[in-house]
């Protein structure tokens, strides 16, 4: 009997296996994924393995050879099909039933998509899988004009690389700016005017309302107009894989339902990733994130557990985005901050926006400012002199003293 089983192979499960190793648990482990990798990463999906900076080696998350090694049984290309509850065992596409003593799933999410007029037509992509960048980056070799629907991270990060690999670049947000979701009016107009001056048409408040071509996509439609295409990359949320949790009969809302131990509704079942709704302790309230940091702090607490330890899950949620030469680097909610104060030069795309709120840090957005984010990571909640923050001239880390 396999003692720990772990359902999805992508980061939480990477994480997750190795952490349970590192632990010093010795017995079996089973990672389960449905793709036909070893677990990876996917931001560079979007970024540099997608530009064909890097290849596939620097995208796993560790060689092959590192489960083998140590004796993770590591089954990709499998589907886990069901989670029995009664007798602690899931079920694969392939007929295997494998017994369980705790169970992680991190199942992670799938693209949303769109189910407007043409959208089976060839040359429409969503990009979430290796296996999907390959054929994008295949695609884009004929392309002469691409379109991106979704004016987030990742269609931004992907306009970026499609416009210096020389393609005609379009991209479609419903709402009034991009980045709307994740960050300020101050920062989505900073982005809107760094691809404008790069090449990109954005275009804000359109609605993307079907795709027109013959026998591939050739032209988007927005309502009265259209915009000649002959690649399109859809990016427009993710929707968490949930349907498993749910079937077995465990706590779902907006995710799969966990406590600050990754625990679900059923103790034997842990859950980590995407696909969590998790209570944050220091926003004091319910988060479901999709971010890399999220799910490996989630995976090594879950791990911990299930070999029998005590961990809280607990951390200030961080995220990164890269578009051309660009870090930007994201603590917290800048939605949590009342004031906001700059620092450094937004002309020369080095600069740091803090959120505060009742004088204290909440928030910052780090552009080319990996110290400024290191520091701000420490001044969370604690209260600043806004003069101080504000000039450049000041050592920051000064305050990390007080
Ligand atoms: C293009 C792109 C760029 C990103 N960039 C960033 C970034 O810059 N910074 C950042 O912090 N985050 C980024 N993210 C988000 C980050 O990659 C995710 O938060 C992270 O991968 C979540 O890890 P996970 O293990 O929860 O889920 P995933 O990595 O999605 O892994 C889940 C795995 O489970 C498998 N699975 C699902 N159901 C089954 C089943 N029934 N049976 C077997 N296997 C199953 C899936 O196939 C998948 O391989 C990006 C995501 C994408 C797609």
């Amino acid at each position: 009997m396999a003692a720990m089983v772990i359902l999805g192979a992508g980061h939480a499960a990477g994480q997750a296996a190795a952490s349970l190793r590192q632990a010093g648990y010795e017995d079996g482990i089973v990672i389960l994924g449905e793709e036909s990798h070893p677990p990876y990463q996917r931001p560079p999906l979007s970024k540099q393995y997608l530009s064909g900076e890097q290849g596939l080696e620097k995208v796993y998350l560790r060689p092959e050879k590192f489960y083998a090694d140590r004796n993770i049984d590591l089954r990709t290309g499998t589907t886990v099909t069901g989670i029995d509850r009664e007798n602690k065992s899931v079920t694969t596409s392939g007929g295997d039933t494998i017994s369980y003593e705790k169970l992680l799933i991190a199942t992670g999410g799938r693209p949303r998509k769109l189910t407007i007029e043409g959208s089976h037509l060839p040359g429409i992509y969503y990009l979430r899988t290796i296996a999907d960048v390959d054929d994008i980056s295949a695609a884009m070799k004929s392309a002469t004009s691409v379109c991106i629907v979704g004016g987030g991270y990742i269609g931004l990060e992907v306009a970026s690389v499609a416009v210096v690999s020389g393609l005609r670049v379009n991209v479609l947000e419903m709402e009034e700016r991009v980045l709307q979701r994740v960050t300020t009016p101050e920062m989505s107009q900073f982005y809107h005017d760094l691809h404008t001056s790069r090449g990109v048409n954005i275009h804000v408040s359109t609605a993307c309302s079907g795709f027109e071509g013959d026998g591939h996509v050739e032209r988007v439609i927005c309502g009265e107009t259209s915009i000649e295409a002959d690649l399109v990359i859809i990016g427009i949320g993710i929707i968490p894989n949930i349907e498993l949790a749910l079937e077995a009969g465990l706590t779902c809302d907006n995710g799969i339902v966990v406590d600050d131990h990754c625990r679900t509704s059923d103790p034997d079942i842990f859950a980590a990733g995407d696909c969590t709704n998790h209570p944050n302790p220091i926003l004091g309230r319910r988060l479901r994130l999709e971010s890399v940091p999220n799910a490996m702090d989630q995976a090594r607490t879950a791990a911990a557990n299930m070999a029998g330890g005590d961990k809280s899950y607990a951390a200030v949620p961080w995220f990164w985005s890269d578009q051309y030469e660009l870090k930007l680097q994201m603590l917290g909610f800048s939605s949590d901050g009342t004031t906001q104060v700059l620092r450094g030069d937004k002309a020369a795309n080095e600069f740091a926006v803090f959120y505060l709120h009742k004088g204290a840090v909440v928030a910052v957005d780090a552009v080319n400012s990996p110290r400024e984010f290191m520091i701000a990571k420490q001044l969370y909640g604690k209260q600043v002199d806004t003069a101080q923050l504000a000039d450049t001239e000041f050592d920051l880390k000064s305050l990390l003293k007080k």
